[in-house]
């Protein structure tokens, strides 16, 4: 849960000063938007970035990233089948064809299957980090050699890195949400981030209905040239992000403090299996994944730590929204997918989805809790056998 377990008086004493004297302003654009500008900069700066903006969702996030890196009608755009729904809705709203590929052993795009789905066609690579880095050095390399643009939506990663580099920061753009399940929340919130001027300039408009918010021109006199939603984030919302942004560092080393102490004294059991990574000082603290033998030992462990008073997180209850091999009311739309058994085209990332356990790693955990946890861990694998 993360940032949504701290909120308190420091979001309410931003939302406070946006009602106080002249700065009352609940409707941004134009010059008016002086909290949501400042979360942008102090985002921007936090990440070591140029450019940030703002905007009403992740979902809303990456369709602006997507938007401002030139994706339209017909592109191919290659991502992972293992994520979040939202960014292949948000490809498949610009009119381009999402194509998700296999996991390699880091739950996240398999370099080499990526490779093998490139055609003529192929404009961009989304990398979806899950709390952790994908083989970003590969997937950048292949982005280069063949002239695609390598996008990050780094959602699940805010704070997470890749050899000391910002998951977000590697792509030429890189979008993150401020839903209840993220790192940081706002209510409903996202952000893109990018060192690219055109690309910002172009999600920025596409985000405002194309507004290019000219200087010195009234808004109704504001040019366009490509067209666009409203997709703004509100004054209330950034208020909300500036008190959360302040508390990123501690949530990300609580977070990391309590993984490693769960993660140190079930490292004995035999039957199951941590996921490995690229880059696993970089990853998120937030989130614990392993697998186990098969799907029928993932579910009798899930019942198992249910018995015991702890979910798990999208491994595997929630695995409709999160594989897209169930995907079919949006998948179906396209000729390369209609009629075909989605089941069969990624079968590698569903077996290992469905034998997987995720576990959501809290900031607020006190020594009782992680020591209850760490006990229904090890007795859920003594279960499994
Ligand atoms: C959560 C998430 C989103 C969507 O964010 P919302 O703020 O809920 O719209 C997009 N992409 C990924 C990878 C996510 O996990």
């Amino acid at each position: 849960m993360a940032g949504a377990e701290l909120i308190g008086k420091e979001e309410l004493a931003e939302i406070l000063e946006l009602f106080s004297g002249e700065k009352v302003n609940l409707y941004r654009y134009g010059g008016g938007n002086y909290k949501a500008r400042e979360f942008e900069e102090r985002f921007a700066e936090y990440m070591g970035v140029k450019y940030a903006h703002a905007v009403s969702s992740g979902t809303a996030a990456i369709h602006c990233a997507l938007a401002g890196a030139g994706i339209g009608p017909g592109d191919e755009v290659i991502t992972t089948a293992w994520t979040f729904i939202a960014p292949i809705e948000a490809i498949s709203a610009l009119g381009a064809v999402p194509v998700p590929v296999e996991l390699d052993e880091t739950y996240h795009l398999d370099p080499a299957e990526v490779e093998k789905a490139i055609t003529s066609a192929t404009k961009a690579v989304v990398a979806i980090p899950m709390w952790a880095s994908p083989k970003m050095d590969e997937l950048a390399a292949i982005c280069q050699s063949n002239n695609l643009i390598l996008i990050e939506d780094a959602a699940q990663a805010l704070g997470a890195s890749y050899k000391g580099r910002k998951l977000g920061t590697i792509g030429k753009v890189g979008s993150f949400s401020f839903d209840a399940g993220k790192t940081l929340h706002t209510g409903e919130g996202g952000i893109i981030i990018t060192d690219d001027k055109d690309i910002y300039d172009r999600a920025a408009e596409f985000s405002d209905h194309g507004h290019m918010h000219l200087p010195g021109l009234p808004r109704g006199k504001d040019p366009r040239r490509a067209k666009g939603l409203n997709l703004r984030l509100s004054e209330l919302t950034a208020a909300v992000g500036l008190g959360q942004l302040a508390k990123i560092d501690h949530i990300l080393s609580k977070t990391r403090e309590n993984k490693k102490k769960i993660k140190d004294a079930i490292s004995h059991l035999d039957n199951i299996i941590f996921r490995p990574f690229a880059d696993e000082d970089g990853s998120q603290g937030d989130t614990l994944i392993f697998r186990v033998m098969d799907r029928s030992r993932a579910l009798m462990f899930e019942a198992h730590l249910l018995e015991r008073g702890f979910g798990t997180k999208i491994l595997p209850e929630a695995l409709d929204w999160h594989y897209a091999g169930v995907w079919g009311h949006l998948l179906g739309e396209y000729d390369r997918y209609k009629g075909v058994d989605l089941e069969t085209l990624w079968p590698k990332t569903g077996v290992m989805l469905r034998s997987s356990i995720c576990l959501n790693i809290p900031v607020l955990m006190d020594e009782t809790v992680i020591n209850q946890l760490i006990d229904a861990i090890i007795t859920g694998s003594e279960k499994i056998g």
